[in-house]
């Protein structure tokens, strides 16, 4: 947050270490970021009982860690929950039963999708120039997602976030569901409908996900917030839907077709 970064000499030999540590990339992205790194951006904020420690820092601009400190002061607008699980999990179909008819989707292969004046039905492999696209779209959505003052719930999709992702998003507190029907029905489900090498990325899935700080995370039902028993998940009575606590060690590494 940005007034732990002034005075005192050991406020700045931590923001040293950290850039020393991380590099001098901002790793916010918020509208406005000047890419340069100045500041050390508490992952769980100070007020929150996060430490000041080089592993709950992260480096970031002037200008995105006051916005991210003004966002979490403000409390509104849009609430971004995050999807995430293996592929053909059935996350799409998940949030289609539980959204609201104004929440928001954002999905990359909706995207790559739409793209497309002739889409292949079901094929999930896009022209990398496609690809591009819709990657800079998502993150386009997800930027102004951010600023929204309407209230309103957005979907995030994304398989396989990246430890850097994981870590922004916590620090966001965004909360994090796992749909997951379990890996023999995954990979049924890929082989019937996916390309071959998806196999890989099934696997390459449960690998990351036998972290056990993923395993300890606890169930929820997104659809009632408000609901403290977690009620069972409509789409399979196999699936398992987990929040990641925001204290959990981030147990994926970068990959994905995405
Ligand atoms: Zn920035």
């Amino acid at each position: 947050m940005g007034r732990n970064h002034k005075g005192g000499s050991k406020s700045s030999k931590m923001t040293a270490a950290v850039l020393a540590h991380y590099g001098h990339e901002c790793h916010l992205r918020l509208a406005g970021c000047t890419y340069v790194a100045t500041t050390r951006d508490h992952i769980i904020p100070l007020e929150h009982g996060g430490e000041d420690t080089i592993e709950n820092c992260l480096p970031a601009c002037r200008s995105c860690n006051s916005k991210r400190q003004d966002r979490n002061l403000a409390g509104t607008g849009a609430r971004i929950i995050i999807v995430t699980g293996p592929p053909a999990g059935g996350k799409t179909t998940w949030i289609r039963e539980h959204a609201g008819l104004a929440d928001v989707t954002i999905d990359l292969d909706a995207l790559a999708r739409a793209l497309m004046p002739n889409p292949l039905d079901q094929t999930h492999v896009y022209p990398p120039h496609i690809k591009t696209l819709a990657v800079a779209a998502r993150q386009a959505a997800i930027g102004k997602a951010q600023r929204l003052y309407t209230p309103c719930r957005v979907w995030l999709i994304k398989a396989l976030p990246t430890p850097k992702e994981l870590a922004e998003w916590r620090g966001n507190r965004w909360p994090i569901i796992v749909i997951d029907p379990g890996r023999e029905v995954v990979e049924a489900r890929c082989q019937a409908e996916r390309p071959p090498d998806w196999q890989q990325v099934v696997a390459r899935w449960y690998d990351q996900h036998r972290d056990p700080t993923m395993q300890a995370a606890t169930r929820i039902n997104p659809a009632r917030p408000d609901d403290a028993t977690p009620t069972p998940p409509p789409v399979s009575q196999a699936s398992k839907h987990r929040e990641l606590t925001s204290t959990s060690t981030p147990g994926l590494q970068p990959s994905r077709p995405w």
